[in-house]
This record gives structure tokens, sequence and C-alpha cells, in this order.
């Protein structure tokens, strides 16, 4: 039975889901750090040198298609990261590479919004990327593709433009770890659970976006995501 709150409590985030009046529910919002090894280069990091490392957005911080957004605050250095969304329909703890896609439902185009001047900061400073990566509306996420529908894509164009230009351009089949090996290696750390998303890192050409900005995003056999900033 419901317990009996002192306060509303927050409505359910949902994505939509592609040829269906149903939406996706999201539980967490997982994100690995640095998995293409040209963006890792552009960071300043050794792409061979780490394992897999991971941070977090909360889901209030998801913003759906087409929207139009105020410019986030405390930041002068906004920044775009194109990624791969997995979806999860269950969940577990050392999950097996071999199996790991069993248990997505689908996938979507995600962008990681950062702070890069915050982020920066925390680095210097050792601290969290909390307010770096997960600040309101720093998830735009399209429509979920169930994978029912296009398979588990190891490859394709993954792109974004800002202003009908274009920043970003890589291919999924640059990612150092693959998403049945970062989920693997995901649910070493949490017990994954269906409704979870992990966004699976940004190709090379990250950079700054201005007020009256938009930014379009394409994943070849996924699909594409569209968001602007007013200005
Ligand atoms: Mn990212």
């Amino acid at each position: 039975m419901l317990a009996d709150l002192v306060i509303p409590a927050a409505a359910p985030v949902t994505l939509p889901v592609r040829d269906s009046v149903k939406r996706f529910p999201v539980r967490r919002i997982w994100c690995i750090g640095r998995n293409y090894a040209d963006h890792a280069l552009e960071m300043g990091f050794d792409p061979e040198a780490e394992p897999p490392f991971f941070f977090s957005k909360p889901r209030e911080a998801v913003v759906q298609d087409g929207a139009a957004l105020a410019f986030p605050v405390a930041t002068e250095n906004l920044h775009h990261e194109v990624e791969l969304v997995v979806a999860l329909s269950s969940g577990g703890r050392d999950l097996d590479p071999e199996t790991a896609t069993d248990h997505v439902y689908g996938y979507a185009v995600g962008l990681d919004m950062t702070r890069r001047d915050l982020q920066a900061d925390a680095k210097k400073h050792g601290r969290p990327w909390d307010m770096a990566k997960g600040f309101d509306e720093s998830a735009p996420i399209g429509e979920i593709v169930p994978a029912a529908a296009i398979g588990h894509p190891t490859a394709g164009l993954i792109s974004l433009d800002v202003n009908g230009e274009r920043r970003q351009d890589g291919n999924l089949n640059q990612q150092i770890w693959p998403v049945n090996q970062a989920l693997a290696y995901l649910s070493t750390l949490v017990e994954l659970q269906a409704g979870d998303l992990l966004m699976t890192g940004t190709p090379a050409g990250v950079g700054a976006v201005r007020p009256g900005d938009s930014i379009s995003c394409t994943i070849e056999g996924v699909g594409t995501l569209g968001i602007s900033y007013l200005a």
C-alpha cells in the first residue's frame, strides 16, 4: 500500500518510445567518462592507461527532444557531448559481457551537457564533478528505440552539429569499452536496475555552445536529437 507522504512525491521522469504510446520510466542515469580514444586525447589523457570510470546525473536533469532551454547558470563554457544512450529493461550484479545486452530495452541519442569550467576547477582541486555534470537540464535525451526493432548497434556514425555546422563526428566502433563491456564493468560497482540509463561517452570535437545556439545530433541506425538555447 502507498505510504502517506508529508509532501507530494516527485512525478516520474519518462521518455517516449518509438512507435509506441507507452513511455520509458527513467531510474538512474549513469555516464562513462573518456570512452573514445580521440576524445580522451583531446582532454589530455592516455586512452590506453585506465579502466572505465563512471559518474551520474539525476534523472530530473532529463530534457525532452525539441526543447528550447534557458542557457544554464554558473558557466561561461557550456560544452556539448553527443552520446549513445543505453536503456535497461532489467539489471543485476556482475553481468557477463557475453549476455549483458540481454538487459537492454533500447537505445537513444543523448547529450551529456557539461559546464566545462566547473569541471576543470573540480579536477584541479580534486573535488566531485556533480555541479559540472549533473546540473538542471544537463541530460537531453531523444526517443528510446527498442532493441527489438534495431538490434544492438556496435558501429555507425555519431555526429553533432551546432547551427548546422559539424562539430563532432565519430563512429560507435571507436568506443574503448563497447556497450556490453561497459555494462558488465558498471555492474561490478552497482547493481543495475530496470529503468537505468547508461550514457556511453562522446567522440572528439567537444566545444562550447552559446545563447541562441541550436544543437542537432544523429546516430546512424538509432535516431536524432535536437535542442536549442534561448538567446
Ligand atoms: Mn560525456
